[in-house]
């Protein structure tokens, strides 16, 4: 997978050739005026968030787009196409978590915006509307809710999040900080919509990997195949009988310690199991403790608190993975005389990423000679939100270096470029017999 490659679309006659100096100066002025020692800070509907929407719209000024805004202040940059058909838009979002980095979200705007400054620099226009999002408030670090730009966009946000939805920090109410940036939550509560899903043909979300997998392989990109839904059992227990450590025989132990332990492992060669068959899966037992207090060095444990996190790009993966859990704990029940309890389950579900559109984008790295791969997304994005709607949704990873929401970020500005150019080359061909079976 690993090979050189020349800057292809400087060598394609009359090929788009996306904006990358213009992207890298606003990453420029994006870390000037929202960074400090401690990191990136852009909080949602907050200073730095707006600074970053007030750049975007601006450079799209400059390049003759038309800007437009919802009830909830996401930003739409639209350069008109040829035709009036379903739009293309490339987008994601433009708050951080505090003290964060300048990559995570802003890559996804500013890919958008290259690729239609390239159109713009070419004289040309793209073959259907190309609108270049700015989501709002994707960052649920700040509100505790999850995707409140792109929900209200579509017109799911509720009265009761508006109202109920306090902002870390300054403990503002989602819908007051809504209409302090000069949204208008009277529009959203009538759950009016202001997407809607037919008009859009593609929504594409360049975002960089939060994993290490780009970096290992020494790929550039990766192509998203689904977004991971989960279930989670944050509060799980497992019930044993307290004895002495010993005088306490093997026969008639309950040990909570042991049986969890046997459901780590268990659960973890189910997990292997269904990878080895092509499964994708994440099991993680993140939290496993005994009670301070109660248990003690020279006691069998009488009780251990553990959480658990499945998730899987697919929902029958989740299910098999639900129904191996019943069976493992009630075995090792049996087996070690203790009672798992493992409460209330909360989780997403998935969101498949639309296969033509991969298909697609997998050509397009072969012939731009762009190194890439499959890839599965374990975080959430707002693409969830639009693959939900029905829209034809992908993601584009770019290789990052020490993961996301920290100040260390690294996107090397190549990669950006090679995913920019990867997207142009999708844009100008939309609609074209090659990409017919993904409109
Ligand atoms: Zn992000």
């Amino acid at each position: 997978m690993i090979h050189a490659s020349e800057p292809t679309a400087l060598t394609r006659p009359g090929a788009i050739v996306p904006d990358i100096s213009l992207a890298s100066r606003l990453f420029d002025e994006l870390r000037r005026r929202t960074g400090g020692p401690g990191g990136i800070t852009r909080t949602s509907y907050g200073l730095g968030e707006q600074i970053a929407h007030d750049m975007v719209r601006r450079e799209a000024l400059r390049l003759g787009m038309r800007a437009e805004t919802d009830a909830a202040c996401n930003l739409y940059l639209t350069l008109e196409g040829e035709t009036g058909g379903p739009a293309i838009m490339i987008g994601s979002h433009l708050d951080s978590v505090p003290s964060g980095g300048n990559f995570d979200g802003a890559a996804g705007v500013l890919a958008g915006l290259a690729v239609a400054a390239g159109f713009v620099a070419a004289g040309r226009r793209p073959p259907v509307d190309l609108t270049v999002m700015a989501v709002r408030a994707e960052e649920s670090t700040w509100f505790g809710a999850s995707y409140i730009g792109s929900r209200a966009a579509f017109g799911t946000l509720t009265s009761d999040e508006l109202d109920g939805v306090l902002r870390a920090g300054d403990r503002i109410s989602l819908g007051a900080a809504i209409d302090a940036a000069g949204g208008d939550t009277a529009r959203i509560r009538t759950g009016q919509p202001y997407l809607d899903p037919a008009r859009i043909g593609l929504f594409l979300e360049p975002h960089i990997e939060q994993g290490p997998v780009l970096v290992a392989e020494g790929l550039p990109i990766g192509l998203v195949t689904g977004i991971r839904g989960s279930f989670r059992h944050r509060h799980a227990a497992c019930h044993g009988t307290y004895a002495h450590s010993g005088a306490t025989p093997k026969s008639v132990r309950q040990d909570a310690v042991l049986a969890t332990s046997r459901l780590v492992v268990e659960m973890d060669a189910a997990w292997q199991a269904l990878q080895d068959a092509g499964r994708d899966l994440a099991v993680t037992f993140g939290q496993s403790a005994t009670v301070p207090g109660e248990a003690a060095f020279s006691k069998v444990a009488g009780r251990t608190d553990f959480a658990l996190d499945v998730r899987s790009e697919d929902s029958e993966t989740l299910d098999v993975m639900r129904a191996e859990l019943r069976r493992i704990a009630g075995r090792i029940e049996q087996q070690e005389g203790v009672r798992f309890e493992f409460g209330p389950e909360t989780g997403s579900t998935p969101a498949k990423m639309n296969p033509a559109v991969i298909a697609e984008m997998a050509v397009l790295t072969e012939r731009l000679d762009v190194p890439a791969r499959a890839i599965s997304c374990g975080a959430g994005h707002d693409a969830a939100v639009f693959a939900r709607q029905g829209v034809p949704t992908a993601m584009v990873f770019i290789r990052n270096r020490n993961g996301s929401h920290n100040p260390d970020e690294a996107m090397e500005i190549a990669d950006f470029a090679k995913a920019a150019e990867v997207i142009a080359a999708l844009c100008e061909t939309w609609g074209s017999a090659d990409t017919a079976a993904a409109a």
